[in-house]
């Protein structure tokens, strides 16, 4: 088991990363997300022991995970940490790069090894390939197939797709992570991007400006956003003050996803089209509702100034409003 209990830890005087805690168990997949600046790899570099902690403790198991004030090396056995600078060997061929630290004792195995992890991580065209003809993506999956060579417990991504494409990131995803599960490899994953990690992890922390805001399943957190930060990154959200979408004057906001939102005959949540915008199987619709955009979602485009009347279940805003009724939240106007 991960264990991270209550740790701080500034780079100077402000605190970047404070009173986080948390623990997950062997096998399971964390997901670190936040806006760009909020502390993600700060915080996998703590796991590894990079820096010192300001306080707290990290434990694997029984093992304490120190920084450089007690352990020279960082990056015990156990453990892998791909950054998002790859640290590889140009001018040697990707097979090469992922037996670097394979022992030579037995070279059918060594072979067969290098084999599966250039399978998990689907470099099969470009095995022979010399490391410095590689596009950015094709390196950053070198990098990968490294880390999980020797097996490590734990595995420690940063941002680990940003630079593949679209066309390969859907099935390296799915590859790698089918991978970790059966390997049973604890994962912690620091990413922005939705779509790396929904569909695989088994958690997810939230951070906002070094602080943990939220750590659930993602489902959960998707179903029950607790603040608008944790909405927009799942999807497009709109807000809706609970007295415009019920016949309740209660106060409070309430968050409602696009596709929840349903157009109906007549009703008294009315809204004008501004805009449609072409998304694959769907239109989102942006419409003017007392002065402030809304999203929804349709099958097909709307024409602007079009009058549309609106309707959000019941349950949903019941199951949603809940939450906001002694939050921050509370008190917010929009
Ligand atoms: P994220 O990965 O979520 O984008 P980071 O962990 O990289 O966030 O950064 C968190 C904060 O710490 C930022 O304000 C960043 O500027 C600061 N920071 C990151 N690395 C250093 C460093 N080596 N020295 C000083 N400040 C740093
Ligand atoms: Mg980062």
């Amino acid at each position: 088991m991960l264990k991270v209990n209550n740790i701080s830890f500034s780079y100077n005087r402000a605190l970047t990363l404070k009173n986080i805690d948390f623990s997950i168990s062997k096998g399971e997949c964390l997901a670190i997300a936040g806006e760009s600046g909020s502390g993600k790899s700060t915080l996998l570099k703590l796991l590894y022991g990079e820096y010192d902690l300001n306080r707290g403790f990290i434990f694997w198991g029984e093992h304490q995970i120190l920084g450089p004030e007690f352990n020279l090396i960082p990056g015990p056995d156990y453990m892998k940490y791909v950054s998002q600078e790859f640290d590889l060997m140009p001018f040697t061929t990707v097979e090469n790069n992922i037996g670097k630290f394979l022992s030579n004792e037995d070279l059918e195995e060594k072979q067969r090894r290098i084999d599966e992890l250039v399978t998990v991580v689907e470099l099969e065209e470009v095995a022979k390939t010399k490391v410095q003809y590689l596009s950015g993506g094709q390196k950053q999956r070198v990098a990968l197939a490294r880390a999980l060579a020797k097996e490590p417990e734990i595995l420690l991504l940063d941002e680990p797709f940003s630079h593949i494409d679209n066309l390969k990131k859907q099935s390296l995803r799915r590859s790698l992570f089918s991978y970790l599960k059966e390997q049973q490899i604890t994962c912690v994953v620091a990413t922005h991007d939705k779509h790396d990690i929904v569909s695989f992890a088994d958690t997810m922390l939230f951070l906002h400006q070094g602080e943990a805001i939220a750590f659930d399943t993602p489902k959960n957190l998707y179903e029950h956003p607790k603040n608008s930060l944790i909405a927009s990154f799942f999807d497009e959200f709109n807000e809706f003050k609970i007295s415009e979408v019920t016949a309740s004057e209660k106060f409070g906001v309430v968050i409602i996803y696009p596709h929840e939102i349903k157009l109906v005959p007549s009703s008294h949540l009315k809204v004008r089209v501004k805009q449609s915008f072409f998304n694959g199987d769907h239109y989102l619709i942006k419409a003017d509702f007392n002065h402030r955009n809304i999203y929804l979602k349709h099958v097909e485009s709307l024409k602007e100034g079009q009058q549309l009347c609106l309707e959000i279940d019941k349950s949903i805003i019941k199951k949603r409003a809940s939450i906001f009724e002694d939050s921050f939240e509370y008190h917010r106007s929009i």
